[in-house]
C-alpha cells in the first residue's frame, strides 16, 4: 500500500465512529500489507488499491464492531484472506477467533497474517469445508458466527446455526441488505430470530452495507 494508507485509515474509523489505538491501527496495516505481498503470488483479493484495501477490506470489517460487542470466540465461516476475523481480533484484545476455509493456500495466508497482525496467540485459522457437522470437521462451537461475501443469507443461516454455542448468535455481513421481512423469515426457517438489521456506507467508496443479528428462537 502507499503511503496513503495510514491517513485514509484513521479518518475512515473517526467517521465510522471506532476508536483504535495506533498500535492497532498499525497492525491493520501490516496485516493488509501482507495480504498484498502474498497476492502478487497467491490470488486472494482483487482489491489491491491501497484506498480500496482500507475502505473495503479494513473498514468494512470493523464496521460490525458494535454488533459483536461482547462476543468471546467468533467463528469466521469463508473467511478466505481472514476478513473480517483478523481485523476484528485485531481491534479487539479480548477476542479469540476461529477462521476457516476450504482452500488450503489461504488458510497458508491467514496464518501469516494473524502473525503480521499480532495477534497468532488467538487466532486460529484451520483448513476445512464447513458443512454443518462441528465435530467431524474439527471446529467449534462458539457464542458468535460471522461471515462475509460467503453464501447467500437463507442457506448460511442453515449452515451458522450448527456452530453456535447456546446463547450464540449469527452476524451477517451484506451488500445489498434485504429488507427486515425477508431476514426474518430466512431466520424463521432456520430456527433463528432476527435480533437487527442495520444499514450504512463505507466512508470512502460511499458502497452500501447491510449488517443483521440473529440469535435461537427462544
Ligand atoms: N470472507 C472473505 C472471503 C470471501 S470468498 C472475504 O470477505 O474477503 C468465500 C470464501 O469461502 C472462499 O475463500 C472459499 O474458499 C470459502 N468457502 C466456500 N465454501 C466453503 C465452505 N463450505 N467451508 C469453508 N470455506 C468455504
Amino acid at each position: 500500500m502507499d503511503n496513503s494508507a495510514p491517513s485514509l485509515l484513521s479518518l475512515g474509523l473517526e467517521r465510522l465512529g471506532v476508536s483504535l489505538t495506533g498500535d492497532a491501527q498499525a497492525r491493520l496495516l501490516a496485516y493488509a500489507d501482507e495480504l498484498l505481498k502474498w497476492n502478487e503470488k497467491v490470488s486472494l483479493t482483487a482489491i489491491t488499491r491501497t484506498d480500496e484495501v482500507v475502505d473495503k477490506h479494513l473498514i468494512d470489517s470493523l464496521a460490525v464492531l458494535p454488533e459483536i460487542q461482547g462476543a468471546t470466540h467468533l467463528l469466521d465461516l469463508g473467511a478466505g484472506a481472514g476478513l473480517p476475523g483478523i481485523p476484528l481480533a485485531i481491534a479487539l484484545p479480548g477476542l479469540r477467533a476461529t477462521l476457516v476455509d476450504a482452500v488450503s493456500k489461504k488458510v497458508s495466508f491467514m496464518k501469516t497474517g494473524a502473525v503480521k497482525g499480532g495477534v497468532a496467540d488467538r487466532v486460529k485459522a484451520i483448513h476445512a469445508r464447513a458443512e454443518g457437522r462441528p465435530e467431524k470437521e474439527g471446529l467449534p462451537q462458539v457464542d458468535l458466527v460471522i461471515s462475509r461475501a460467503f453464501m447467500d443469507v437463507g442457506p448460511f443461516l442453515q449452515l451458522a446455526r450448527a456452530y453456535l454455542a447456546p446463547g450464540g448468535k449469527v452476524v451477517t455481513m451484506m451488500g445489498q441488505t434485504p429488507p427486515a421481512e425477508t431476514l426474518a423469515a430466512h431466520a424463521a426457517a432456520a430456527g433463528l430470530e432476527l435480533v437487527s438489521r442495520r444499514t450504512f456506507t463505507l466512508p470512502h467508496s460511499g458502497d452500501p452495507r447491510g449488517v443483521a443479528v440473529f440469535h435461537v428462537k427462544r
